[in-house]
């Protein structure tokens, strides 16, 4: 499998310097995008944007575990409630299907607890996350205004991050990069 590359120069955002670009293909349709800043203003600049997303990328990281301590020290009994009665794995499965803990299909979730004992607090702790918060609270119509604002805190500060999962996303499957 081989590389082809396409390289040029296109002005940079200031205007006072260049931008490199390369690009590049293979027989199976596999594409490469590379841009190298040439002009030092415009490195700069990209370099204190690119600090300044990974700062706001850690406190948005750090919000989500606030609100997910918050939900985990609230909310635990009554989601240890909804698994009182569930004396097998297939049970297990289905119940958090159900509330939206779990995103496996049965088949794949045997498959991952295959010989292993579910230690139901255990498996709610590793399975509750970001995605599946919102769903997860209205399963267990939690009405909560503390919890509210948390989430509505963290949702504003993860936006852009979302967005650009989903542009990406998008490109991908269109085959764009
Ligand atoms: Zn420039």
């Amino acid at each position: 499998m081989s590389w082809d590359y396409d390289e040029y120069t296109k002005p940079c955002p200031c205007g006072k310097g260049l931008i490199k670009v390369v690009n590049g293909s293979n027989d199976w349709g596999q594409t490469s995008h590379n841009e190298t800043i040439l002009c030092p203003e415009c490195k700069e600049k990209d370099e204190l944007e690119k600090a300044d997303k990974e700062e706001r990328r850690r406190v948005a990281n750090q919000k989500i575990d606030m609100v997910l301590d918050y939900f985990k020290e609230n909310y635990m009994d009554r989601l240890l409630d909804k698994f009182v009665n569930t004396k097998s794995k297939k049970t297990i499965w289905k119940t958090a299907y159900e509330i939206g803990l779990e995103t496996y299909s049965e088949s794949s979730f045997y498959k991952h607890t295959k010989s292993k004992t579910i230690v139901i607090e255990d498996y709610i702790n590793k399975n509750i996350n970001w995605r599946n918060l919102k769903k997860i609270a209205t399963n267990l119509q939690v009405k909560d205004s503390k919890f509210e604002v948390l989430y509505k805190d963290v949702a504003s500060h993860i936006k852009e991050f979302e967005d650009e999962e989903k542009r990406l996303a998008y490109l991908r499957a269109k085959g764009r990069i």
